[in-house]
């Protein structure tokens, strides 16, 4: 099967990562629905196999209606990528009760609406792709955020869950465990780690980058060509698992 002439689903479609999925799975022919909260961000983007709709991912009626605008207009989702998220570090004795459900609505309730209504159309078919955007923080802790390492490591076990449940069908079930993604949340980070830690903004992005074996951010069209190797041809036998992209981080 190829992806050509798929309707994939992307959450952050507009930005970083997201985007980087979406054009590659777009020029490999696929119609591709990217979702956000912006919807200047989204339109910015959009056109050549690019199609936007607002939604947020923390509201199980968006996420609802989003899926159902996309499949009325692209058919049933073939590919969905769960790749919406936040990442924002906090000691877990300054963490309040909003902070933590502001990252698992985000990580984690967001990707089990997403999953949820595009498995709707897509459990009725033989053949389809999810991918959840986890992080080495679904495989490893991240010093400093518990609250983001504990629903990145949710999302790996919604998709070990769903590949068991779903064994034999013809639809795979994987995540993808990034390093530091030279993207918009890493230098929020940047800002964030410099102020916490008293130093510059570009002494903490280069303790991203020494925290990369590579000494490099590691760039979202790199993370693309993994969602495109796990959505293509080859990789069908590819299922319950995680690929770590971290330059030998983990
Ligand atoms: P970006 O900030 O560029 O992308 C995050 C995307 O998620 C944006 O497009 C944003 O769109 C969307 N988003 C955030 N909150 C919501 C929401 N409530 N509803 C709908 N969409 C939402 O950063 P990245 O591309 O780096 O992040 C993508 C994913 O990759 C995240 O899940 C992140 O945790 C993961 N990741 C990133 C790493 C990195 O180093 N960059 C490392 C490991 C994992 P909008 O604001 O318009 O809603």
């Amino acid at each position: 099967m190829t992806i050509a002439g798929k309707h994939a689903l992307v959450t952050g479609g507009g930005s970083g990562i997201g985007l980087a999925i979406a054009r590659a799975l777009a020029e490999a022919g696929a119609e591709v629905t990217i979702t956000g909260r912006r919807a200047g961000v989204l339109e910015a983007v959009s056109g050549a196999g690019l199609h936007p709709i607002v939604m947020d991912v923390t509201q199980e009626a968006q996420v609802i209606a989003g899926v159902a605008q996309a499949v009325a207009a692209r058919g049933p989702v073939q590919i969905c990528i769960a790749n919406a998220g936040i990442a924002e570090g906090r000691a877990l004795h300054k963490t309040d009760a909003d902070f933590w459900r502001q990252i698992m609505a985000t990580n984690l309730d967001g990707a089990f609406y997403t999953l949820r209504e595009c498995l709707t159309g897509m459990r009725h078919t033989d053949w389809g792709r999810v991918i959840a955007m986890s992080s080495i923080a679904g495989l490893k802790g991240l010093k400093g955020a518990a609250a983001y390492t504990a629903s990145k490591h949710g999302m790996i076990g919604l998709i070990r869950g769903l590949s068991e449940d779903y064994l034999g069908t013809g639809l795979t079930f994987n995540a993808i465990c990034p390093g530091y993604v030279d993207t918009e949340i890493v230098h929020r980070n940047a800002t964030a780690i410099s102020q916490r830690a008293g130093v510059s903004e570009e002494a903490a992005r280069t303790l991203m980058v020494e925290a990369n074996r590579h000494k490099r951010l590691i760039a979202p069209e790199e993370v693309a060509q993994a969602a495109l190797w796990l959505c293509g041809p080859g990789s069908s036998s590819i299922n319950g698992q995680t690929i770590e992209l971290a330059g030998g981080q983990v």
